[in-house]
């Protein structure tokens, strides 16, 4: 009986084994045709500081795969992803929150956050001519227009919301309530939290 145990046991966490060996890749290299505007790289970003060497959309390899798909899927309607942020290291994590140790904004080191998995990504749309496409509210609001449920923007921002939503959710992504650009895959609780350099990635 303690055998079967132990067998049922290895057969539950196989693959969870086998995603965690997935490893953090640059998603660039694997679809040249995402436009990046890694904010953390710049001074522009909430904590007006350049927190990255290097400006990078590095994630887990099937997360990369699935959101390449999504690029597929929008350029037959003209449009492509611009990225923001995707794998953040975690020392990064706790330099946030030394900054703004609010939870509302910045996850709480002692837990992670899903960007220091490498499967989670902060997008928006660009049309064919690289110009974002109006959303409720710019990348980083901290306040309610940057959520899911804000009713109050204009006819235009809130089916470009949803426009993206419903293209992240075809390949596995989830939606963050509090901010229309951050999307987790599905896959994120597979991944151990790392603080790998980008220097590391190749
Ligand atoms: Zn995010």
């Amino acid at each position: 009986m303690r055998q079967l145990g132990s067998y049922i046991y290895f057969l539950l966490f196989l693959p969870l084994s086998v995603s965690m060996a997935d490893p953090i890749i640059d998603a660039k290299k694997l679809d040249f045709s995402l436009v990046l505007d890694i904010r953390y790289a710049t001074k522009n970003n909430f904590t007006h500081t350049q927190v990255y060497p290097e400006a990078r959309c590095c994630l887990r390899k099937p997360v990369a795969e699935a959101l390449s798909r999504v690029q597929s899927s929008l350029k037959i309607r003209g449009l492509r992803l611009k990225i923001f942020d995707c794998y953040r290291p975690f020392s990064v994590q706790k330099k946030f929150w030394e900054l703004v140790p609010d939870e509302r904004y910045v996850a709480d080191p002692k837990k992670g956050s899903r960007h220091n998995r490498g499967a989670a990504v902060d997008v928006t749309l660009i049309d064919s001519s690289g110009n974002e496409v109006e959303m409720p509210s710019q990348y980083d609001d901290f306040s309610e227009k940057a959520h899911r449920n804000y009713k109050l923007a204009s006819k235009s921002a809130i089916a470009n919301r949803t426009l993206l939503e419903k293209a992240m959710e075809r390949e596995g992504f989830v939606g963050f309530e509090t901010e229309w650009w951050h999307f987790d895959h599905k896959s994120w609780q597979g991944y151990a939290v790392e603080d790998l350099p980008f220097s590391a990635i190749p």
